[in-house]
């Protein structure tokens, strides 16, 4: 038995433990988690008697957006609680790892987990039949090893002071604090805000009677390696409503890894995700020769594109990321977008904490903007219409002529990216080389 009687820890202005009391029996288990710079905060299993951890945010999901923000935060010195369910950031990926080139300017990834520029993309109509290439004079995307990318990012994180608990999963509001259910046993948590980063189907953002997504794709993808050779880095896509019903089918050859997959409406597909997938891998252009690989990793997941939500914020907390639905509608792409809210969020609540009243978070407005999305709405519920493979033909016809050429370069090779908030984010120089930086 361990018995602990009004322990107090401080760390600098930062109040670790307060006034706990505890009795620890033989065999329970209490865990303790903590980054480097700053000690480890308690994080005591819940019981009678137990008094919750604190933190001045709890952060849920380390996903990129949730890593992002509860980095910008404790930088700031703030004592940021960051739950992860998954037991390891390296498995049950959910992204392709697409970064665009506005994305690769205005962020220091590490570039040894980048793989090469991607400067062509090729478009098929149902059937592959005369396709239509674009190639850019600058390099466009660059695919991210994403285990190590969010392995990088979790150091980093546990650098600037993040205590991350992976392995727990918020269970959602209990006595006027969050339940999280870890290895150790439930755990009572007491935070002064809660940001949602929980991805597509947020909890957090029902139990802070935020708005939800309700406008999703389903995606899934098979990666692999493929042998080095001498062909040019391309993004292959296929607009073929059988395959990706209101989206792509895609294939992207950097020359190290290759990713195939399909995304749409899990409503529309005529025989599911899965066979979907299977039968666009069967016929799927732009692979090197060669048989099947040894070795597959399986992503998915579902794709919020109904646009940034309105209400996203409130006076306990926020959303960022996919749960904000931070989503290019059209695209699809959210790894530029939960980059960019995250800054927001971080700048709002840096200015609530220091006030001691919630007041900035009506800076972080999701209606305002929503309406800078108003093209890309449009342009979604455009494609969501191509149903049939004689519509995606019709649209190739419209894609083969100059102007259809030169609106899908826009798309796709152009300077826009998620639209940057009314505020500039304060950070430091010196904090906004370090952001994402993992
Ligand atoms: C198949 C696919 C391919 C994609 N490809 C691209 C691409 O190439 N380029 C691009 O820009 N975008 C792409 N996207 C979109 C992009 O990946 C997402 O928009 C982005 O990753 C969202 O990051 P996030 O941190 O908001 O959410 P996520 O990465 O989904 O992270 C949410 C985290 O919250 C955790 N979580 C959820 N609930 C709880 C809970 N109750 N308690 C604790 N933890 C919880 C989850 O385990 C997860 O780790 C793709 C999406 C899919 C599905």
């Amino acid at each position: 038995m361990i018995e602990v009687r009004g322990l107090t820890k401080r760390h600098g202005r930062v109040l670790a433990v307060d006034d706990l009391s505890s009795d620890v029996p033989p065999g329970e288990v209490t865990g303790f988690l903590g980054g480097r710079r700053r000690a480890p905060a308690g994080l005591a299993a819940a019981g009678p008697g137990r008094r919750p951890v604190t933190a001045d945010v709890l952060v849920v999901g380390a996903g990129l957006a949730g890593l992002h923000t509860a980095t910008l935060l404790a930088r700031r010195g703030h004592d940021v609680l960051l739950a992860e369910r998954r037991p390891a950031l390296t498995g049950a990926i959910r992204t392709t790892g697409i970064f665009v080139r506005k994305t690769l300017d205005d962020f220091p990834l590490p570039e040894d987990l980048l793989g090469p520029p991607i400067r062509r993309v090729v478009l098929y109509p149902p059937g592959l039949r005369r396709p239509v290439t674009l190639d850019s004079a600058r390099d466009e995307y660059r695919v991210g090893d994403m285990a190590p990318l969010y392995a990088a990012a979790a150091r980093t994180a546990a650098g600037a002071g993040v205590r991350l608990a992976l392995g727990t999963r918020c269970a959602g509001r209990c006595d006027g604090g969050w339940l999280l259910a870890g290895p150790e046993g439930p755990v009572r948590v007491r935070a002064r805000y809660v940001v949602g980063a929980d991805g597509a189907r947020s909890r957090v953002a029902r139990d802070l009677g935020l708005d939800r997504n309700r406008h999703l794709l389903v995606g899934a993808e098979e990666v692999f390696g493929v042998p080095a050779g001498d062909r040019t880095p391309t993004f292959h896509c296929v607009l073929d409503p059988s395959l990706a019903p209101g989206y792509l089918a895609w294939v992207v050859d950097d020359g190290r890894h290759a990713h195939v997959g399909v995304a749409g409406y899990a409503d529309r597909f005529p025989d599911g995700l899965r066979r979907a997938l299977a039968r666009f891998r069967a016929g799927a252009p732009g692979l090197p020769p060669g048989g099947a690989p040894a070795e597959v990793e399986r992503r998915g997941g579902p794709i919020p594109v109904g646009g940034l939500l309105r209400r996203i914020g409130g006076s306990d907390g926020l959303l960022v990321g996919d749960a904000a639905g931070a989503v290019s509608p059209l695209t699809a792409g959210g790894l530029d977008p939960c980059l960019r809210l995250s800054e927001l969020a971080a700048d709002v609540l840096d200015d609530a904490l220091r006030a001691g009243r919630p007041d900035p978070l009506a800076h972080y407005d999701g209606a305002a903007l929503r309406a800078r999305f108003r093209g890309r709405l449009a342009l979604r519920h455009g494609l969501a219409q191509v149903r049939t493979p004689a519509a995606a033909r019709a649209a190739f016809a419209v894609l083969r002529t100059p102007p259809g050429r030169a609106a899908a370069r826009r798309v796709l090779f152009g300077d826009r990216s998620f639209p940057a908030p009314g505020r500039s984010p304060r950070a430091t120089a010196s904090e906004e080389a370090g952001a994402a930086r993992p």
